[in-house]
């Protein structure tokens, strides 16, 4: 059986390597566009920036590794340019020539194409192969530029961001909506902001990127009427999956253009299956078609494509957008819906934001993270997750994301018993906390209200009591707050209208819980600010 693979990355790699684990004898051809196979995409910025020193780092195998471990034959620069499903073949052109290489099998895996902009300079750039980093170092090394603009906020263009201020490049990035990281909700990406200006970044929002210049030695970008100038620019606005070929072939597409498949990667071809990010999959949580274009899902399908081609019955279950970028010192980290896809999925969600240490705070160095969780109001089911912090965030976004998989509800989560020692976590892990919290909501033994609903909220007739110190109060407080700290509130208890709902904040969401346990045990009716003073404030400042 000949086995033919369209995409010698991470998803080609992957189905060749495991087709030869599983069948010694296989006839496995891989063809490759760029000079490069099995290369390490996600490296690529940090090459740029001299972290990742040799350019050999990046690759992980090569024709000749390929071919002395797997026998895998590889040909790189060359480009399958048609796929003829009557006589199964396909057409290659290589080096200016063209031939056609039969096959019983085919595996697409000719990854996404970064969008780019109808404009052409040497100072423009996007970054998708080790061709396009290679041109980026190149210009950087040659021309030693001390601006550029990045445009688009997603994990590329943040990436590079980050990379270009290493190397000590000033950088703008621009991003067209009002946060980053789409994966993100607002308020989560928000609190990455401060962070990144901290370090440098001229963060822009609200971006319409409506024009390019070439003038001067340097590029100008136009967005909003207003132009700036710099040495050069990385477009990362974002991927499109690269179907020219799967749709020439009349291989059936679905959103974006991607190659619609089966749960065994199977096109609507049988001989021919497709991964990555050039397929349309369906979404773990909701199970509606999605096109996720991450490296996880692309080595997985990989997989599950040899397998069914060998005789095995593996599945793909859909994937959940697991992701993580560092960004500086902090980390932030998404899995399974934010409230854009769970909204779009008419699903009834509600959420909590805790504050939660990442180890025990009487241990040296403890930092504290943000953790959103969404849950189904009906099951308690959860199925979304970010997470900011600075350290142990990927650690708890994969036990989230584990959860999520394993269809677990907040009672769950509260009941996970995780590894703890004062290095590592609490005997309550930020994760059991998230679910606490959840159950105490879900029980009734507490209300909640969220920093959106503030404005509307003092419209009406309530008491906003803030249980924190005077010192934190004075240092800033919502409108109209009165400020009892909660270790005199029940001394204090006269001051406060019983016939008023009371919407209580503390700067975390903690001591305004226990304070709410007080005031309901004296019967007033009381709700609890989610995320606190602090993830308020932040919303605010973005705003
Ligand atoms: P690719 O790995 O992109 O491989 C496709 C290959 O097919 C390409 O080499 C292309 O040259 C070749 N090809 C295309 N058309 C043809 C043709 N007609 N003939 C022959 N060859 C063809 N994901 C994460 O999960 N985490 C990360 O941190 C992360 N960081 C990233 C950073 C960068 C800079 C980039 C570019 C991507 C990153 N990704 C990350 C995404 C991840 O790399 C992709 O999801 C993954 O590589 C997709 O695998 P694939 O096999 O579908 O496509």
């Amino acid at each position: 059986m000949k086995t033919v693979i369209v995409g010698g990355v991470a998803g080609g790699a992957t189905a060749a390597a495991r087709l030869r684990r599983l069948d010694e004898h296989a006839e496995i051809l891989i063809l490759e566009r760029s000079a490069y196979v099995s290369y390490a995409n996600c490296g690529l910025p940090y090459y740029i920036s001299g972290v990742i020193e040799k350019e050999e780092e990046l690759t992980i195998q090569t024709p000749e590794s390929l071919k002395r471990r797997f026998q895998i034959e590889v040909r790189v620069r060359s480009e399958v340019t048609k796929i003829d499903r009557a006589k199964k073949t396909v057409t290659v052109k290589q080096d200016g020539k063209t031939y056609t290489e039969s096959y019983d099998k085919l595996i697409l895996s000719p990854g996404a194409k970064a969008v780019t902009p109808a404009f052409e300079s040497d100072k423009l750039f996007t970054l998708r192969t080790v061709e396009d980093t290679a041109n980026i170092k190149r210009y950087l090394d040659k021309t030693n530029p001390k601006t550029a603009i990045v445009i688009g906020g997603g994990f590329i263009g943040l990436e590079m961001a980050e990379n270009l201020l290493t190397r000590g490049i000033k950088t703008i990035l621009m991003q067209r909506g009002n946060h980053i990281l789409p994966p993100f909700d607002f308020d989560m990406a928000s609190q990455l902001n401060q962070h990144l200006r901290q370090n440098g970044l001229d963060l822009r929002f609200q971006q319409n990127v409506e024009q390019f210049e070439e003038k001067n030695n340097q590029l100008i970008v136009t967005a909003n009427g207003v132009s700036i100038a710099a040495d050069f620019v990385l477009f990362a606005a974002g991927v499109v999956p690269e179907t020219h070929l799967a749709a020439q072939a009349g291989l059936q597409l679905g959103i974006k253009g991607a190659i619609v498949v089966n749960d065994r990667m199977q096109t609507s071809d049988p001989d021919i299956y497709a991964v990555g990010d050039a397929v349309q999959i369906h979404h773990f949580v909701t199970q509606a078609p999605a096109h996720i274009a991450l490296a996880g899902p692309a080595n997985k399908q990989g997989r599950i494509a040899a397998d069914n081609i060998y005789g095995l019955d593996s599945r793909f279950q859909g994937a959940q957008g697991s992701s993580v970028i560092r960004l500086f010192d902090m980390t932030a980290a998404a899995t399974g819906l934010n409230e854009t896809a769970a909204k779009q999925a008419n699903i009834e969600y509600d959420k909590v934001v805790t504050y939660s240490p990442d180890h025990a705070t009487y241990y040296p160095g403890a930092s504290n993270m943000t953790i959103k969780t969404l849950f189904e109001q009906k099951s308690g089911r959860i199925i979304g997750a970010q997470i900011t912090g600075f350290s142990g965030v990927d650690k708890r976004i994969d036990v989230l994301a584990t959860a999520i998989r394993a269809k677990m509800t907040a009672a769950d989560l509260a009941e996970l018993d995780l590894a703890y020692a004062p290095p590592y976590s609490s005997a309550k892990d930020p994760v059991n906390m998230a679910g606490f919290v959840i159950e105490n909501i879900r029980s009734g033994l507490v209300r909640q209200h969220h920093p959106e609903q503030i404005k509307s909220l003092q419209k009406q007739d309530g008491t906003f009591l803030d249980v924190r110190t005077n010192a934190e109060f004075a240092a800033g407080h919502l409108p109209r707050a009165i400020n009892i700290p909660l270790d005199s509130l029940r001394q204090n208890l006269n001051r406060i209208d019983k016939n008023k709902p009371v919407y209580v904040n503390c700067q975390s969401g903690l001591r305004s819980y226990i304070a709410c346990r007080i005031l309901s045990a004296h019967g007033f009716t009381c709700s609890n600010l989610s995320g606190g003073y602090r993830f308020y404030q932040v919303i605010e400042e973005n705003q």
